[in-house]
Formats: C-alpha cells, sequence, structure tokens
C-alpha cells in the first residue's frame, strides 16, 4: 500500500464528463489497495471568471475579499468530485484548505505555504476514504482565506504530499509530459522520462508553464517524487502503466550520465527591457539605479552596462512585464533624474529564450554552439545571461519561434540520448 496524492488541473476537472474520468482514475488507485490524497484545481475558466468579475466591480478588488472569492472555486470541484466518489460507492471526503487547515502567510494573492495539519486527512484515510483538499488556498494566523498565486494548486499537491510523507505525488494534466520544449512551436519536441529537478526548477522559471515554479522548490527541499502526467488517457489504464508514463522529476542524476548536455528549452515573452542612455559612470551608478527598484519589490533580471564613452555609459535591465509600469514610473519619476540619466528607453517587443541542461556544468562550447544557431538565423542577441546549467539571451520577440526551432535541432533534442527508462 502506497500514499499517493494526485493533483488534477482545471481542464481535467473541466466538466461533469471530466470530473466523471477522474473518479474512475482515483476509484482504480483506491481499489488497488492505496490511501489516496486528491487535489484539484477549479474548473477550467472558473478562477478567470471570478476574477473578471472582481475586475467589473472595481479595478481594484480588496486583495482579502479577491481571495476569498477566487478560494470558492475549488471548494466547487473539489465538492462535485467527492460526491462523484460517493456515488461509484467509493467512501470520499472533501476539505477546503481551512478546514485542513493549510496554514499561510498573510499575503493575499500570493501567500506561501508555512504548515500543513494531516490529522484530519489521515484519520480519513485510516478509515479506508479518499480524501479531497482544495487546491490553492489556506488559512492565515488570523483566519482569512488566502490563496497561493496563479497555478497555485500545484504547490498544494505537492505541499500536501511533502507534509505526509506520501510515496509519490501525480500531478495529472492536460499534456502527457515535461517536453524539451512547447511542441506547439517545435513539432518534434520530444517528451523527456525523467528531468532533473534542478533543470524542472530552471524550465519553471524561465517561462515554461507546466509547474507553479514554487511546487517544484517545495518538491526540492521535502524530496517530493513528483510525475508530471495526462490525466486525458483512459482512466482504466493499469497502474503500472499509468506509474510508468509521462515525466518523473528525479534527485538523481545518474540516469544522466549519457544524456544530452542541453535537456529543454524555454521561452518566456513576460519581459520588459530597460535602458538609460547617457548615465554617468561612476562609482554607485548601478546601485543607485536597481536599489529602489529592490525596494519596490521588483525582481530584475538580466543586467547589461555598456563600455564608458566619454564618462558615460548605457545600463539596460529586464524585469517582468507585469511590473513594466511601475518599473517605467520609477525610472522617469525618480531614479532617472537622480542619477543625471539622458533618455529612458522602454521595449516591450523582447522575449527571453534559455537552453537549459545539467549537462554543461561539464561542457565548454554550449552557450557558442548557441550562438552560431542564432547567427546563422541572423537573430541579433541584445542581453546575455548565464548560470552553471542554463543561458539565457534576450532578442526580438518576432524571432523567438524560430529561435526556438533552430536551437531544438542544433542541440539535437529531436533524439533521444538518455539511457534511462522514466
Ligand atoms: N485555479 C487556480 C488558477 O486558475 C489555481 C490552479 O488551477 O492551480 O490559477
Ligand atoms: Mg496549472
Amino acid at each position: 500500500m502506497s500514499l499517493i496524492v494526485q493533483k488534477y488541473g482545471g481542464t481535467s476537472m473541466g466538466s461533469v464528463e471530466r470530473i466523471r474520468n477522474v473518479a474512475q482514475r482515483v476509484a482504480k488507485w483506491h481499489a488497488a489497495g492505496h490511501q489516496v490524497v486528491v487535489v484539484p484545481s477549479a474548473m477550467s475558466g472558473e478562477t478567470n471568471r471570478l476574477l473578471g468579475l472582481a475586475k467589473e466591480i472595481t479595478p481594484h478588488p480588496d486583495s482579502r475579499e479577491q481571495d476569498m472569492l477566487a478560494a470558492t472555486g475549488e471548494q466547487a470541484s473539489s465538492a462535485l468530485l467527492a460526491m462523484t466518489l460517493i456515488a461509484k460507492g467509493v467512501p470520499a471526503r472533501s476539505y477546503t484548505g481551512w478546514q485542513v487547515p493549510v496554514r499561510t502567510d498573510s499575503a493575499f494573492t500570493k501567500a506561501r505555504i508555512k504548515s500543513i495539519d494531516d490529522e484530519r486527512i489521515r484519520n480519513d484515510l485510516d478509515a479506508g476514504r479518499v480524501v479531497i483538499v482544495t487546491g490553492f488556498q489556506g488559512i492565515d494566523e488570523e483566519g482569512n482565506i488566502t490563496t497561493l498565486g496563479r497555478g497555485g494548486s500545484d504547490t498544494s499537491a505537492v505541499a500536501v504530499a511533502a507534509a505526509m510523507k506520501a510515496d509519490e505525488c501525480l500531478i495529472f494534466t492536460d499534456v502527457d509530459g515535461v517536453y524539451t520544449t512547447d511542441p506547439r512551436v517545435v513539432p518534434e519536441a520530444r517528451r523527456m522520462g525523467v528531468v532533473s529537478f534542478e533543470e524542472m526548477l530552471e524550465l519553471a522559471s524561465l517561462g515554461s508553464k507546466i509547474l507553479q515554479i514554487r511546487s517544484v522548490e517545495f518538491a526540492g527541499k521535502y524530496q517530493v517524487p513528483v510525475r508530471v502526467l495526462s490525466s486525458l488517457t483512459d482512466p482504466f489504464i493499469p497502474l503500472e502503466e499509468e506509474m510508468a508514463s509521462g515525466t518523473l522529476i528525479t534527485f538523481e542524476e545518474d540516469h544522466k550520465m549519457e544524456a544530452a548536455v542541453v535537456s529543454g528549452i524555454a521561452f518566456s515573452r513576460d519581459e520588459a527591457k530597460f535602458t538609460l542612455r547617457a548615465v554617468p559612470d561612476t562609482p554607485g551608478v548601478a546601485y543607485s539605479i536597481l536599489g529602489p527598484i529592490a525596494a519596490a519589490n521588483i525582481d530584475v533580471d538580466m543586467i547589461l552596462q555598456n563600455l564608458s564613452v566619454q564618462g558615460t555609459t548605457d545600463f539596460s535591465f529586464t524585469v517582468n512585464r507585469n511590473d513594466a509600469d511601475r518599473t517605467n514610473e520609477l525610472l522617469s519619476k525618480q531614479i532617472g533624474p537622480a542619477v543625471g540619466a539622458g533618455e529612458i528607453v522602454y521595449d516591450s517587443k523582447v522575449a527571453k529564450v534559455s537552453i537549459v541542461g545539467i549537462g554543461m556544468r561539464s561542457h565548454a562550447g554550449v552557450a557558442s554552439t548557441m550562438f552560431r544557431a542564432l547567427s546563422q538565423e541572423g537573430i541579433n542577441i541584445q542581453m546575455i545571461s548565464t548560470s552553471e546549467i542554463k543561458t539565457s539571451v534576450i532578442i526580438d520577440d518576432k524571432y523567438m519561434e524560430l529561435a526556438v526551432r533552430s536551437l531544438h535541432k542544433a542541440f539535437e533534442l529531436d533524439q533521444d540520448k538518455t539511457q534511462s527508462a522514466g
């Protein structure tokens, strides 16, 4: 008997028919003697619908009330799933985050999980029930309902799995695993049987939308084995087959011995690039520019400072596009005048393309292969940043898909080089 946490995304819960399918799959695991905790998302479109209503009321809804509202989506889908199971003769019970409770901090709309009390869940499991816990939400110290940020059900599921020391956390979604890149951009993209935790962390933070990044951080911190797999397969497929499908996020690097140097390519249009022209090139300038940005809680991603010409320099950096307006305001009203910058240029037509692979640690020349592939397509690189296991470039966003396709080819990601099965 194992303890399995299963998360089902919005598409998987998207209709009564789909919920029946989920119930069928859960019933199969339960009948095989496993303890199952299910963490569902809201039915697809529901969270958007609720947040849309809030925006119709007022452009800046009170964040406590927004969480109060958004959390209902998961309450509904969880109850529907429990009913479906009970109607099939499978004992089941659903709980909201606050009933468990899942304790979080008080950062409404982006709260972080602090602890999970598993007593109630354990009692139900011991009584033979399937337990359903709403994704995406918890309760703070003052008893307010909080939500974990968009896509937060992934994090709920991994956190529940960590708290309960589950044998595996299965993330059921509308794709059948993690791919070398988005198959909608590169049809030859391949599903990876395994991906290392560190690579997954980079891919999630660099634009892959498969898992909420915090869920990957949680998996890493508590060493939770996470598998991403499809909920759209036949729910009756044998358990062994199901457990061998999808992509396993692994903490062992052995399987990578023979693996490709680059494992995946991520991309994102969520970038905004700012340039301050003709900034005096004196000590402390970078701090004077980026200090106030950091103080406003805005994450700066890439930074580029040009060589000084006649004592001045151009200073560029990128932020998430969501923070572009605030950054622009800070630069034009406060920072620009304070450092004596010339023109301030805002470019939103940029994209970030990144290659990721733990093999990059031990192989030289990976970045140059990347730059060659881009130059052969005539794509200009505006900024570059590297870490041990990734290289990212900022390019004109109209070349993003071309860049991804040519890099996928240059690193032969359409060919399976891993030795191990998933
Ligand atoms: N329902 C929430 C959202 O749409 C949480 C989730 O689905 O993971 O973001
Ligand atoms: Mg999701």
